[in-house]
């Protein structure tokens, strides 16, 4: 008889975000003049940039002419676009090459689909609170997963814990949800530590173009050793506005084996099996990112979102409350006032200023007692946001 994967119950169930939905809803129901500002969304609102639209239809045309048409792409990626992204990581200042690049259908699906290079009883290291999919991905996969907590007295910015070891570590810097960032000291810690008891870290660099400090590395091939312990995952999504067009990139170095098995050789097989390839057109678009004209672009698009970060920061500031984020990432995650818990001021906030955010509840034990902001909303809303905010805690 089938037997269908009983691990979907040991899912959590999706309460927060349809909570979150309820309440807000029952809100606008019963106040229908009032306007609610949704400051929780860790989704883009700025369009594409002018140069990859441009891409884009250039490619859409290719696609009706037999002399430029394209059939099946390659399935770790088009030549020219992995190309693009090793001059980016030399640029940054980490040597990545080519054919260590494989062009993805955006993060989340490689951070379900990388888990096929590693048996199932290895255990798995989050570092919470996470972004959810590491916990949820390795629950199906029915693997064991060991929790790292972090909090105030670290900024949210764990370090090695010998006494909790792993065999595969999920690092995400700039952090969702918490913004906190690792410097390179920090993340070196977790390189050395990963080196030392042969563990591999999944690195989740989806935030990198937000972080401004000189000492917060953008990809953890910066640091020594990090091409014999990890792997890399980004995503167009937050850079580039990609979160509907759909693109991303994994980085898995040739340096990286374990027991007598290379794992850019594994992927390279892995993708020919999972995939055909990425779209033509979507990899011509992500291309355009890569022109002098194409960063420009997608940098004042991160500009008008940092700048509403500001907004959230000054008022935090300004009402002395505690926080991290918003310098290197579009997050803010602030302790929650006068010790009410992330349901509590969430109602607080929808009840006196309109304003809803996300209780930090929804990314693990502790998160209670915090509040994420995500800044990717309308410059003009998320500044009177933060000015109700600010109003309101000044209280
Ligand atoms: N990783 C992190 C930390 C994210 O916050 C997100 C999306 O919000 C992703 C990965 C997924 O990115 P993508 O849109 O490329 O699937």
């Amino acid at each position: 008889m089938l037997k269908p994967n009983k691990r979907y119950g040991e899912l959590k169930d999706t309460y927060l975000f349809n909570t979150i939905y309820r309440k807000t809803k029952e809100y606008s129901d019963a106040n229908p003049g009032k306007k609610v500002f949704r400051m929780g969304v860790g989704d883009v609102s700025l369009p594409l940039c002018g140069e990859v639209i441009k891409a884009l239809h250039k490619a859409v045309d290719d696609q009706a002419d037999a002399a430029t048409f394209h059939g099946y792409m390659p399935e770790v990626g088009d030549a020219a676009l992995r190309r693009a992204i090793e001059r980016y990581y030399r640029d940054m200042g980490a040597e990545v090459k080519e054919n260590e690049i494989f062009i993805s259908s955006g993060a989340c699906d490689d951070l379900g689909d990388i888990l096929e290079l590693f048996e199932r009883d290895n255990t798995v290291m989050v570092l919470e609170p996470a972004y959810p999919e590491y916990v949820d991905t390795n629950i199906l996969s029915g693997r064991k997963i060991v929790y790292l907590n972090s909090g105030e007295e670290n900024g949210f910015l764990p370090r090695p814990d010998r006494k909790l070891t792993a065999d595969i570590i999920y690092i995400c810097s700039p952090n969702n949800p918490t913004g906190a960032a690792y410097d390179r000291k920090g993340l070196k810690e977790w390189v050395d530590f990963a080196n030392e008891i042969g563990a591999v870290i999944l690195f989740d660099a989806a935030y990198e173009i937000f972080i401004e400090e000189a000492d917060v590395p953008h990809s953890i091939y910066e640091l020594d050793g990090a091409d014999r312990c990890a792997i890399e995952i980004c995503s167009f999504s937050k850079t580039a506005g990609f979160t509907g067009t759909r693109l991303g990139y994994t980085v898995v170095p040739k340096n990286l084996s374990r027991d007598g098995m290379n794992l850019n050789e594994m992927w390279s097989r892995n993708r020919e099996t999972r995939t055909n390839g990425i779209s033509y057109i979507l990899q011509k678009g992500a291309l355009a990112i890569f022109t002098p004209e194409g960063q420009k672009q997608i940098h004042e698009n991160i500009r008008v979102y940092k700048e509403n970060a500001s907004y959230f920061m000054e008022a935090l500031d300004t009402a002395n409350i505690w926080y991290t984020g918003g310098k290197n990432s579009p997050y803010i995650w602030m302790k929650c006032p006068d010790g009410m818990s992330g349901w509590e001021f969430f109602d607080y906030l929808l009840r006196e200023i309109q304003v809803v955010g996300i209780p930090g509840d929804g990314f693990g034990e502790c998160g209670k007692g915090y509040f994420r902001f995500s800044t990717f909303g309308d410059p003009e809303e998320t500044k009177e946001a933060a000015d109700r905010l600010c109003k309101l805690l000044k209280k």
